[in-house]
């Protein structure tokens, strides 16, 4: 474990912008146990640190920083011919880079190319964005879509898949995101109404349609069924959604 900061729990980190940042200690694990073990004995992890490092400058102070930056078999993506699986420390460039998921999941590399700008896409993780339990953020909303599983390593060992739309409610280790048949799903998205919503639609070739609904809080809000209602939506924006959402996802199912 290497050390950030002065000696003294008590000193600040001063940084060129002028925040200043509470001592910490830096852990880089380079396996998934070693992360669980620090886990267990507090330590908060980081992806590429985007959200992480703006919190600290706004006053949060973990005691112990787990940087995932090491461990490998958290960046990898794999598919077994049935389920493509993104590892939570992958960035959003190698989402949309990747030769597996532009090969078996087109639509999926396109949309998440669209994710922030050239140097948020280089730095910033799955996980950090899946986790970071911002509204605004797309990975939920696009993941619900395909009705990923988000699969979690507990700190007493153990995986733990939950819906990807859930997965900011839950605590642990996010190993990586798991979404199956994608050759059988159409994804499409719509980010013009971004100010009120993200909406992202997944035709399954079953028949099934997912369309979920982000920005409007901590989950996006899902919808499952041939007509892929958006469910009853409630505050300031819900005038403006339900006059325009049925319109829109016509628009989206033409293609
Ligand atoms: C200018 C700017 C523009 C952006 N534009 C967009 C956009 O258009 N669309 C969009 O979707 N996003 C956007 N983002 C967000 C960005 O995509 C990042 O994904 C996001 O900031 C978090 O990624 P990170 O890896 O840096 O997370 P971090 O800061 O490392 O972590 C964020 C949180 O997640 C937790 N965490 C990280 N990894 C794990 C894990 N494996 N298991 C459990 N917890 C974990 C951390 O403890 C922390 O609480 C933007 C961000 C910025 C700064």
């Amino acid at each position: 474990m290497t050390t950030a900061g002065p000696s003294s729990p008590a000193e600040l980190v001063g940084s060129h912008s002028g925040f200043r940042i509470a001592h910490f200690e830096l852990a880089r694990p380079s396996t998934v146990d070693e992360t669980l073990a620090l886990m267990r004995e507090g330590a908060t992890v980081m992806g590429g640190g985007l959200d992480l490092v703006d919190r600290m400058k706004a006053g949060l102070s973990p005691r112990c920083i787990a940087s995932l930056s090491r461990v490998e078999a958290l960046k990898a993506v794999s598919f077994d011919g049935q389920t493509l699986r993104i590892g939570a420390g992958a960035t959003h460039r190698c989402v949309s880079s990747d030769t597996q998921v532009n090969a078996v999941f087109p639509d999926l590399a396109r949309i998440w190319s669209g994710i922030g700008n050239v140097r948020i896409r280089a730095r910033g993780t799955v996980g950090g964005n899946l986790m970071a339990a911002m509204p605004a953020y797309e990975a939920a909303t696009i993941l619900a879509a395909c009705g990923a599983e988000a699969v979690f390593g507990d700190v007493d060992g153990g995986a733990r898949p939950v819906p990807a739309g859930k997965a900011v409610d839950t605590s642990g280790l996010l190993l990586h995101v798991a979404i199956a048949e994608p050759g059988k799903i159409r994804l499409s998205i719509y980010r013009s109404l971004r100010d009120y919503a993200l909406v992202v639609r997944g035709d399954f070739a079953d028949g099934r349609v997912i369309v979920a609904l982000g920005g409007l809080g901590r989950n996006p809000l899902v919808a499952v069924g041939d007509k892929a209602e958006i469910p009853a939506l409630s505050g300031s924006h819900a005038d403006y959604l339900s006059a325009v959402l049925p319109r829109l996802l016509e628009r989206m199912r033409r293609g």
